[in-house]
């Protein structure tokens, strides 16, 4: 399946290069899956995850989730077929996501570092972000361009007489760069675009947008060697100075709201205490 994907993300690439299109251009474009494949792709990840998981009975806790959940699903124009699902895992994972199709799960460890509703609504609507905007397909299709250019390089390579182990070594460097060259940018460039529309999509669910800096300032201060939410959503100055480039026009959509929340309700007492770590073993 390689070399038709790659001729194809190839035949993407240069068309787009020939109008001399930014890269954000090409990321919308090069997009090998679909809608509906993303949603059943979706679906599936994501029953599997209920299934392996454990499911949070507190009430309060849950009523908090579909709430907020609802709330931005009412705001959330997309023309892809979205059949919501909002669950809370009872985990330690400091974790959240939206999965295509509109299938969005919240790790009990995300709540003590929102404290309240608004700061919910600013994780589910930047997860929810990543949906709508398609950042999954775009981010397995960069895997198969990826790995379909690894492949031919070291054919080329080998069909040069490189040996062997210098073949590797300059596919481990190309490995490398395209981590620190190809994805993190890419990534980088998803990370606020999210940050955007989860932005847009808080405050005009009537959630006050200030609280989105406030978490994402809370959230900075655990560090590099905070949890994996962290880490696949990295801290820049760039993050708090687009935030507040865009929040006169996000306290704008607040202030047009139906009904206004301010910050909302506080995360249930039981989920508003952040677990010692375990001692090392
Ligand atoms: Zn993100």
């Amino acid at each position: 399946m390689i070399r038709p994907i790659l001729a194809a993300s190839l035949a993407a690439i240069l068309a787009c290069a020939t109008v001399a299109c930014s890269l954000a251009e090409a990321d919308r474009r090069v997009n090998f899956y679909s809608p509906a494949e993303e949603a059943q792709m979706g679906t599936d990840a994501y029953h599997d995850v209920l299934a392996k998981g454990k499911r949070c009975t507190d009430a309060e806790a849950n009523a908090l989730i579909a709430r907020v959940g609802q709330r931005l699903a009412a705001v959330v124009k997309t023309d892809q077929q979205f059949a919501w699902e909002f669950n809370l895992l009872e985990s330690s994972e400091v974790n959240a996501f939206c999965l295509p199709g509109g299938k969005v799960a919240v790790y009990t460890g995300i709540l003590p570092y929102c404290e309240n509703e608004a700061a919910l609504a600013a994780v589910m609507g930047h997860e929810i972000g990543h949906a709508v905007a398609r950042h999954g397909g775009r981010r397995m299709t960069q895997g198969v361009i990826m790995s379909g250019l690894e492949t031919t390089l070291g054919e080329v390579l080998k069909a040069k007489g490189v040996s062997e182990t210098n073949a590797n070594l300059s596919l481990a460097a190309f490995g490398g760069l395209s981590q620190v060259g190809v994805m993190l940018p890419f990534s980088r460039t998803h990370e606020l675009e999210a940050d955007a529309m989860g932005l847009e999509y808080m405050a005009q669910a009537g959630y006050d947008p200030q609280e989105a800096v406030r978490f994402w300032q809370r959230f900075a201060k655990l560090g590099s060697s905070g949890p994996a939410f962290l880490s696949t959503h990295p801290q820049s100055g760039d993050r708090a100075q687009k935030l507040g480039e865009l929040m006169p026009k996000a306290v704008a959509q607040y202030q047009a709201a139906p009904t206004k929340s301010g910050i909302g309700a506080q995360v249930p007492a039981r989920y508003r205490t952040v677990p010692a770590p375990a001692p090392a073993k």
